[in-house]
């Protein structure tokens, strides 16, 4: 059962080629730190590749045949790719399914106040995190501001060297005797996430002038009111692109990596595949972090819709169809795995964890206590899945999230499931999970992109 590191078997040309690809990915990431931008971003690499909008098909009452290259797009949040393949859709699909929201902190609909000579945005955190961590380090705001008159202002504040930052503000260590007593969970609270965002009076006004500067200083630049932020959504995440990370720049730092990674991964997997057998599916979706929930989430008809209105551009659509087509396929539900850290080693049962540099992770399952919530996969699919990976001579590994009891997860498995389909958890490993700066393995982002890609060739 021994697995051994991804790095050993490289030769120049594979080090270029994951250098290659480890450089558009974080080009990904900084492009792309809002599910919005990640859709935006996926749509102009796919129609270089090729891909067309699916409503314009619809319409121009145009067909979809065999060989061509489809995406639909569901409120600009969450996004379905098909390369549709010689054997009939009811076949089934090969799909490769990630999410593209990450932990953040989104600023609420009644935001702006001013204190002691500080004007603020109050917030609501969105996702797991630490709230510790997001204190004392440079945060960027992204979003949207839709206007009443129909228009969507695009925000971006903080990412170009010139803008300035944001921040939430700490405790000085010098008067934290009793903050430092308290649990992690209640050193930073929830309603103490506001962002700092100014703190010079508008001249001439004498109540709230730091706000109404503020106020002033927004009309201005992107013709907001106060009241649009009714209509906003806006989200704050850390400032500045991702990183090459150790000394020997094996690694990758970056926000969103969870699950950015295998979005990514995914996607470069569906434009290598060229000509597949059956139909290859990507699905990027939002608001994993909070349930799948909401029209964009994985819970949303939008996938199965998708499929209906291929079928129906193909001449195929039933209703009996359609289901057989769900239930045939087969996917790889492409999340990120806990990296095993020698720093927090009992947190671990390393006979089943995931390290870093043995490429690609599988999960049987994923859940918590009793593996509640969890999809586990059938050892049936395992097997068949392993088949493809040793005959494409993929380094991958066998995880489960820590030891039993110690917590868990869950990720959009068993949603998809629930079509009768063939579904296991897989992707790459990382540290610092949902913390502000998350880091991964180049090794295993290249491995688990060749998975992914092996997958839809031969799944
Ligand atoms: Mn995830
Ligand atoms: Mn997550």
């Amino acid at each position: 059962m021994k697995r051994e590191l991804a790095w050993n078997k490289y030769k120049n040309k594979q080090l270029k080629e994951l250098e290659s690809l480890c450089k558009g990915y974080k080009e990904f990431l900084d492009k792309g730190k809002t599910e919005r931008e990640c859709v935006t971003e996926t749509i102009e690499i796919i129609e270089k590749a090729g891909y067309k909008n699916l409503e314009t098909i619809i319409a121009k009452k145009q067909k979809i045949k065999t060989g061509d290259k489809v995406y639909a797009v569901c409120m600009g949040k969450a996004i379905a790719m098909f390369n549709i393949g010689k054997k009939p859709m009811e076949e089934g699909l090969n799909i490769l399914g990630a999410h593209v929201d990450s932990p953040r902190i989104d600023i609420k609909q009644n935001p702006l106040y001013e204190d002691t000579d500080f004007a603020y945005l109050d917030t609501h955190y969105y996702g797991g995190i630490k709230k510790y961590q997001w204190v004392a380090i440079p945060l960027a705001i992204h979003g949207v501001v839709a206007k009443k008159d129909g228009t969507v202002v695009n925000i971006v504040i903080g990412e170009d060297e010139k803008d300035p930052v944001v921040s939430i503000t700490d405790l000085l260590i010098h008067l934290s005797a009793d903050q430092m007593s308290k649990t992690a969970s209640k050193v930073i609270e929830g309603e103490q996430l506001d962002i700092l965002i100014g703190s010079k009076p508008l001249a001439g006004e004498e109540k709230d002038a730091v706000k109404k500067q503020i106020l002033k200083l927004i009309k201005d630049k992107y013709d907001i009111e106060e009241e649009d932020f009714i209509s906003a959504e806006l989200e704050v995440v850390p400032a500045g692109p991702s990183r090459d990370t150790g000394l020997d720049s094996s690694m990758i730092m970056g926000y969103g990596q969870d699950d950015r990674v295998c979005a990514y991964t995914s996607l470069m997997a569906m434009l290598e595949v060229d000509k597949p057998e059956k139909t290859s599916c990507c699905l990027l979706v939002d608001k994993e972090e909070i349930g799948s929930v909401g029209a964009t989430g994985m819970q949303s008809k939008f996938f199965e819709n998708t499929v209906a209105e291929i079928l129906d551009r193909m001449d195929k659509f039933k209703e009996l169809t359609l289901r057989r087509c769900l239930a045939n396929s087969r996917m790889l539900s492409s999340d990120v795995s806990a990296a095993f850290d020698p720093s927090f080693a009992s947190a671990f049962e390393k006979k089943n964890a995931a390290f870093f540099g043995k490429g690609m992770v599988f999960n049987k399952f994923t859940g918590r206590g009793g593996k509640s919530g969890s999809n586990d996969a059938n050892a049936e699919y395992m097997a068949a899945i392993r088949k493809i990976m040793d005959e494409e001579k993929i380094t991958f590994q066998t995880a489960e999230l820590g030891k039993v009891d110690i917590g868990g997860g869950g990720t959009i498995a068993y949603i998809l499931s629930l079509y009768g389909m063939e579904v296991i958890d897989c992707g790459v490993a990382v540290l610092n999970m949902h913390a502000p700066w998350e880091i991964t393995s180049k090794a295993d982002i290249y491995e688990t992109k060749n998975g992914y890609a092996a997958f839809l060739k031969k799944a």
